[in-house]
């Protein structure tokens, strides 16, 4: 009969649904062996300061790839000044803001008991579907926010820090000012708050958007980038405008809120001008 209904294409079978039976016997160690305080707290840090570094570490690479300089967005060169700079803030957001917030990412996890465990986990695709709506609720907070923080009453105080860097590289992804990282994170906790019903979330979503951060800082437009299979995804081109121009593309993912306000028009007539320049040199 057991082995029945686990034929039964209806029912749920976290083991066949799972990437990897690894990941299975990986997340049941943990939940067995530490605690949802190390989990919740420790754990976030660690994986959020851990990914930061895999997930920028091939944009640094590149650098050093002679044949990656077809895809590099602007030629400008780094500056050494700009490169402590950076190193700098990401030391200063990590455990200013980031451990102080995971910590109470833990505390709301026990609020509304939110479950850690194995069996009240969600099928993977559902957790990515989740991650997608998380992106398109924090793109809708970043575009007005980040709007605000250009303000030419507030922009010297707080977002001009981001803006160090005229040519972004993945690292610049949270080179920000303290205040910056806490009124953008609020966009990153909608989502969770809203689509929550288990911990992954937390830590699928945090990956999800590390990755999308990165790449739009990135400073090289790669062909056959996965995350351009999303329509409207704006990318590396997109944002890498953004920092060159200190004007427009405003959203950090998605193309459509600047569409709907206009504030993407500098970017398609410099990319038509670029484009007829190409033309004439071909002729
Ligand atoms: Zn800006
Ligand atoms: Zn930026």
């Amino acid at each position: 009969m057991a082995d029945i209904l686990s034929a039964d294409p209806f029912v749920e079978n976290h083991t066949s649904v799972s990437i990897d039976g690894g990941f299975e016997h990986a997340w049941r160690y943990m939940t067995d062996n530490y605690t949802r305080f190390q989990i919740a707290a420790y754990g976030s840090a660690l994986l959020h300061c851990v990914s930061y570094i895999l997930i920028s570490s091939p944009s640094i690479l590149f650098r050093y790839i002679p044949f990656m300089d077809r895809f590099k967005i602007q030629q400008k060169p780094l500056s050494g000044a700009n490169e402590m700079k950076c190193i700098r803030l990401l030391l200063v957001n990590q455990f200013i803001i980031h451990v102080p917030f995971y910590l109470g990412a833990y505390y709301y996890c026990e609020i509304i008991n939110l479950p850690f465990s194995y069996e009240t986990m969600s099928s993977w695709y559902i957790t990515l579907a989740k991650c997608f709506a998380c992106l398109v609720v924090e793109d809708t907070w970043h575009y007005f926010s980040h709007r605000l923080l250009h303000h030419k009453s507030i922009y010297k105080y707080v977002h001009k820090v981001h803006h160090t860097w005229q040519a972004p590289h993945g690292m610049v992804a949270e080179c920000v000012h303290p205040v910056e990282t806490i009124l953008l994170g609020v966009g990153n906790m909608w989502g969770v708050l809203i689509f929550g019903n288990h911990f992954i979330l937390l830590w699928a979503w945090m990956f999800v958007r590390l990755l999308e951060v990165i790449d739009v800082h990135s400073g090289y437009n790669v062909p056959l980038n996965p995350l351009h299979l999303f329509p409207f995804y704006g990318g590396a081109k997109f944002h890498d405008f953004h920092h060159m121009n200190l004007k427009g593309n405003y959203a950090p993912t998605f193309t459509w809120w600047d569409k709907i306000f206009g504030t993407d028009i500098q970017y398609n007539e410099y990319y038509k001008m670029k484009r007829e320049e190409d033309l004439k040199k071909q002729k």
